[in-house]
């Protein structure tokens, strides 16, 4: 059986970018950058001032304190929009606000709090030298600096940066398209009342927030009956729709599994069954030139083969440089066991005890525990050749999400 690790190098192989487009700065949150992005001017464009004060010349002031202030004439003001142009000259200032230009002449500038205006003068109680209070032009970045790298998410931060910069319609990768279909005769919608062996449809629920959290955009599918015609149709059509077509349930080998079969008939099957627990039949495969991923239809099952390869997938096709989750060490609180053979996938609650990290097992494991899911911080990788982990032993956790103070 193929290694997790070989059976998502072999995903992210089957998977290419989606072609860019354009989209205006507002719009881009969580979009990735298509190309690296330079500054195509200096930031700030030019200098200003930091402060609510008085603009002077450096070399007036730069020796004034309580016992020795110094005097100077206030010739005019200067607000944030303006175009400041008015002189400073030797002996005089002009009234300035956080933001507005520092004015020809002017190198510092002397805040409210330790001047004194009476009369057209303004009087300066402490040492104010050249470049007191000013932010130079370029103080943030230079014309050409990079600002982000092609393959980041823009986030708040990035976002803003990009807006001073006039840096809109920006060059982009959108949200993939991912049709999510789950099969099985035994669902019902989660409002509806499930009769004699029914189940509501939780898979739904869980691929299409799965799906947004990484950035895709869901194109949802009601639940597909377990006949081969109903999932060849229901395929057929979600490639026609999709980036990416990706499935629940129907990929073992019960008598009414019927995915395999259909995509081997709609396109092919490049890998299947991969080692890890839980989640073990995965398929990789196309329905013609889309690429297929199939999970098994445990509620764990989707989630842990979500983690491991759909949300690679999907930043893939996103244009994301990085990948995958962070991994980090932490020790494992309790002692815990299994069979050798496959790479098991341990739920985790993670604690932060000094600066060493603790995980805790959230209980049962089996793939059809959703409790294991709760408060879930990640999954500890129990290696596929070990048997038992010592409570106290370092684990290797991949995050999913870090628990908030208390
Ligand atoms: P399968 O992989 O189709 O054999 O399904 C494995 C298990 O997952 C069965 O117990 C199914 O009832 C359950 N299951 C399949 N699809 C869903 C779903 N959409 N929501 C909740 N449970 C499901
Ligand atoms: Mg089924």
């Amino acid at each position: 059986m193929l290694a997790v690790s070989e059976a998502r190098r072999r995903v992210l192989e089957a998977f290419t970018p989606l072609e860019p487009t354009e989209v205006l700065v507002r719009d881009a949150l969580r979009l990735v950058a298509a190309e690296t992005l330079r500054a195509p001017h200096a930031l700030p464009r030019f200098a200003n001032s930091a402060m609510d004060g008085y603009a002077l010349r450096g070399a007036d002031a730069a020796e004034a304190s309580e016992t020795t202030p110094v005097t100077l004439e206030v010739t005019g003001e200067i607000r944030a929009g303006d175009p400041g142009d008015l002189e400073v000259a030797a002996g005089t200032a002009v009234r300035i606000m956080t933001g507005a230009p520092l004015p020809p002449g002017a190198d510092a500038v002397a805040p409210i709090e330790i001047a004194q205006e009476d009369g057209g003068r303004v009087t300066i109680l402490a040492p104010t030298p050249s470049g007191r209070h000013v932010r130079p032009a370029g103080d943030d970045l230079g014309e050409g600096e990079v600002l982000v790298e092609a393959g980041q998410e823009l986030g708040p931060g990035e976002l803003a940066l990009l807006a001073s910069m006039g840096m809109s319609p920006l060059r982009v990768r959108g949200a993939p398209k991912v049709a999510v279909l789950v099969t099985g005769d035994e669902l019902v919608a989660p409002e509806a009342t499930p009769g004699a062996g029914q189940i509501r449809d939780s898979n739904s629920i869980a691929l299409t927030a799965l799906v947004k959290e990484a950035g895709g955009e869901v194109i949802p599918a009601g639940p597909v009956a377990d006949t081969y015609e109903a999932t060849e149709e229901a395929f057929r059509r979600a490639a026609e729709l999709s980036d990416l077509v990706m499935s629940s349930g129907g990929v073992a080998v019960g008598r009414y599994d019927f995915v395999k079969d259909v995509i081997s008939n709609l396109g092919r099957i490049d890998l299947w069954r991969v080692a890890m627990q839980p989640g073990k039949p995965v398929v990789l495969g196309a329905i013609g030139d889309k690429p297929f991923l199939g999970l098994p239809g445990n509620p764990v099952s989707i989630h842990v083969g979500f983690e491991q390869f759909v949300r690679p997938a999907i930043r893939k096709l996103r244009g994301c440089a990085n990948l995958l989750r962070p991994r980090i060490e932490a020790t494992l609180t309790e002692s815990i066991t299994k069979p050798v053979g496959r790479l098991h996938f341990v739920r985790v609650r993670l604690g932060l005890e000094g600066s060493v990290f603790h995980a805790t097992p959230t209980g049962p494991q089996g793939s059809h525990i959703q409790s294991s899911l709760i408060n879930c911080h990640g999954v500890a990788l129990f290696e596929r050749d070990e048997s038992r982990l010592e409570a106290g032993a370092t684990v290797t956790v991949e995050v999913w999400r870090l628990p908030e103070e208390p």
